[in-house]
């Protein structure tokens, strides 16, 4: 969204867009900010300066947390200022947080398109974290019911070679249970470790498993 553009569309905006000018041709225009800020329920602004009147004030990872996690409820905007003057004091006034870059104190004022992108891509990482590991259609989430038979097996298997002492368990068994549900294994890869589990079964003649 621009809010009174000085010069749009601009031939020079549009070529330095090259590759993103699609976007640039679909940026909606706006007479005031408040007109570009109808229906957002969640509006951080951005400052070079951390304000002398105590605002609360975010960092670029919680800012881009918070973000994404409003998104999915209600709109949400993040307020750029001009590259000459930044946003005035009544436009930070419509802002329910600031979020500040933290850079160099001696001079802490980015280009606009660098404070842009330092911010947009803390968003983008909130995002993919967001969405968690991909999985492939054919090899979901390992189920619980198969992550149970997998421990069994595996608690069998380290018995049997001596390596799990059943008088003197420890710890053992969980710490390998936090150890995969880290890595969520999909189903492929616990039927892979059930296989490796099976032929150690076979190199010791057992076939019970
Ligand atoms: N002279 C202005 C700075 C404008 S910089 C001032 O002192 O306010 C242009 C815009 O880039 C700012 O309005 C803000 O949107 C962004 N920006 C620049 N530096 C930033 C920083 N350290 N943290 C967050 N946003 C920043």
């Amino acid at each position: 969204c621009l809010v009174k553009p000085h010069q749009y569309p601009h031939a020079e905006a549009t070529a330095r867009a090259s590759g993103a000018d699609d976007l640039l041709a679909r940026a909606q225009v706006f007479a005031d900010l408040d007109a570009a800020l109808t229906g957002c329920r969640l509006v951080v602004g951005t400052s070079a300066r951390e304000r002398a009147v105590a605002w609360p004030l975010l960092a670029p990872r919680e800012c881009a947390a918070l973000l994404i996690r409003e998104a999915a409820v209600g709109g949400v905007a993040l307020v750029f200022g001009r590259e000459s003057s930044g946003l005035t004091n009544a436009e930070l006034d419509r802002c329910t947080y600031l979020v500040h870059i933290p850079s160099n104190p001696l001079y802490r004022s980015l280009n606009l398109a660098a404070a842009v992108q330092v911010l947009t891509y803390e968003l983008r990482c909130a995002q993919i974290i967001d969405e968690g590991p991909v999985y492939e259609a054919e090899a979901p989430p390992a189920t619980a019911r198969q992550m149970e038979s997998f421990y069994e097996h595996l608690e069998n298997v380290l018995t049997d070679i001596g390596f799990l002492q059943p008088e003197n368990p420890r710890q053992l068994m969980r710490r390998m249970r936090r150890l995969f549900i880290r890595a969520r294994p999909d189903k492929n890869e616990v039927n892979i470790l059930r296989g490796i589990l099976t032929a150690i079964d076979k190199t010791r003649g057992s076939d019970d498993q």
